[in-house]
């Protein structure tokens, strides 16, 4: 019996004082090793658990034969974005967790192997310009996120001429803005990126679709089809007081800071404040992405206070491992309730409350409930709030007849990701509230599908 190949990571002491990507990826060897552990089963679960249906085991098999750019081919088929997925899936939570192997044993690295192959094959020279044959129909996609990009990928290979439109001055959506350069570095954002510029799409930086533009002006500039993929950027706070004090943050606005405007940089033109005893408040990826953040720009202390137990956090669980490496201090069962500041407005501390586990709530997960009589104050100089994002109401309110949930999640055909206007799509974060990259790709997928369809039957 093989095991599983653990990925190689930088040693703590050095990840902690800088942005290097933790995880070092597979040498060929251990990428042919791990992919030989493949039990190429009949069924073939791990397949139907992709939302983006990758043929695994078929790209593995093509690994376990050193066949690396035809396992790439077969992953790029079905997915625009395999450096990135392969880096931040949930795959223990999706593929890895039916992979039959895991039933007597771990199961085959799919993530490990998908990103080795994605980035084997942008290391090795290939000849970038693609033949790009127009139908000469326009689409227009608004937001550049993984859904943006992943309906481009697909319209792109059926002959179409997309026009992605971009708030920010860089693409990505939140792998760029969001996600920090340890865990995903910036240039294989770009590189995936660049692969959809090499093939022809367009990309138009700087523009606030409901702002600088309307949708009705996307209408008049000839665009037969429009999806909406704008994420779910608007921060939630908790209302509790204290939340307005000086050192206290979104984490959507700290991680900004920090991955699209360098703030860690010396000279950095955006600044940052660089707390010492932090507080992130929440368990998802975001929360541990900005207290491993606030680490780096050198807090000394660093919890997350999250108020359920550790088998509850949402966050990706090579993440939460990370995290607790590099010395961050998680503070479970534990809820905030109130921020204090000193004379001049600065965060000094936060009041805190024990909670217990009682039965399952509507979401599935055990209801924490307050012990108010078991309380602390931690002594904390800034507080970073993670508890989640709704979608910016901007594009909806400024374009009529577009539905959206009472949360503004913009509701769509789950079919077809068709909006209560006619061709008008919508996909991504912007109609689930956050979730994850590949569900956003899911949806973009299905999106170009239809939108495809539509188009090609009205010659
Ligand atoms: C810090 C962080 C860490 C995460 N970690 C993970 C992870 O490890 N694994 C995982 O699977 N998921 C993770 N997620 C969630 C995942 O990143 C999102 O679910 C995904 O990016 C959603 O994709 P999207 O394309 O719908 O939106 P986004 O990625 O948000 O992209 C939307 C884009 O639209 C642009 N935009 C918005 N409004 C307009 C407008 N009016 N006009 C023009 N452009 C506009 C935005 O600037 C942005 O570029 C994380 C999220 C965050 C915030």
């Amino acid at each position: 019996m093989i095991d599983r190949v653990d990925m190689r990571a930088l040693p703590v002491e050095i990840r902690i004082q800088s942005f290097e990507e933790v995880n070092l990826g597979y040498r060929l060897e251990d990428a042919m090793l791990e992919a030989s552990r493949c039990l190429h089963c009949k069924h073939q679960p791990c397949v139907s658990a992709c939302p983006v249906g990758i043929d695994i085991p078929g790209f593995i098999k093509k690994v376990s034969e050193n066949r690396l750019d035809e396992a790439y081919q077969v992953i790029f088929g079905a997915s625009s974005l395999p450096a990135v997925c392969g880096r931040v899936c949930p795959q223990e939570t999706q593929c890895e967790a039916v992979c039959v192997k895991g039933i007597k044993d771990k199961p085959v690295a799919i993530g490990h192997l998908e990103r080795f192959v994605a980035d084997h094959y942008y290391a090795n020279e290939h000849n970038k310009t693609e033949l790009f044959i127009s139908n000469k129909k326009k689409v227009a996609i608004v937001g550049s996120g993984p859904a943006g990009l992943s309906c481009a990928h697909d319209l792109l290979d059926k002959g179409y001429h997309v026009d992605l439109y971009e708030a920010l001055h860089e693409a990505g959506g939140v792998l760029t803005y969001g996600i920090p350069a340890f865990r995903l570095p910036k240039s294989i954002v770009k590189r995936e990126v660049q692969s959809l510029l090499d093939r022809g799409c367009h990309i138009h930086f700087d523009v606030i679709i409901g702002k600088t533009l309307t949708i009705d002006d996307l209408h008049d500039m000839g665009y037969k089809a429009i999806f909406v993929a704008t994420g779910a950027g608007l921060p939630k706070f908790m209302g509790i007081p204290g939340e307005m004090l000086s050192g206290v943050y979104s984490a959507n606005e700290f991680l900004t800071r920090v991955n699209l405007m360098h703030a860690y940089e010396k000279n950095a033109m955006t600044p940052i404040k660089r707390g010492k005893r932090v507080a992130v408040i929440g368990g998802g990826n975001v929360a541990l992405d900005a207290a491993r953040c606030a680490l780096r720009l050198g807090a000394s202390i660093v919890y997350i206070i999250y108020r359920r137990s550790r088998s509850e956090l949402p966050a990706r669980l090579e993440e939460v491992i990370h995290a607790e490496e590099e010395g961050i201090i998680f503070k479970f069962l534990t809820q905030i309730k109130e921020i204090y500041g000193n004379d001049d407005g600065q965060v000094k501390s936060i009041r805190c409350v024990e909670m217990t586990l009682g039965e399952n709530d509507a979401s599935g997960r055990p209801r924490p409930i307050e012990n108010p009589h078991k309380q602390k104050v931690i002594p904390i100089d800034e507080v970073i709030m993670a508890i989640g994002t709704t979608p910016n109401p901007l594009l909806i309110q400024s374009t009529q007849d577009l539905k959206a949930t009472k949360h503004g999640c913009l509701i769509v055909n789950e079919q077809t990701m068709e909006t209560s206007v006619p061709m008008i799509f919508a996909g991504g974060d912007v109609v689930t509230g956050s979730a994850t990259v590949i569900l956003a790709m899911e949806a973009g997928k299905k999106a170009a599908f239809t939108i495809d369809q539509r188009l090609s039957s009205n010659q």
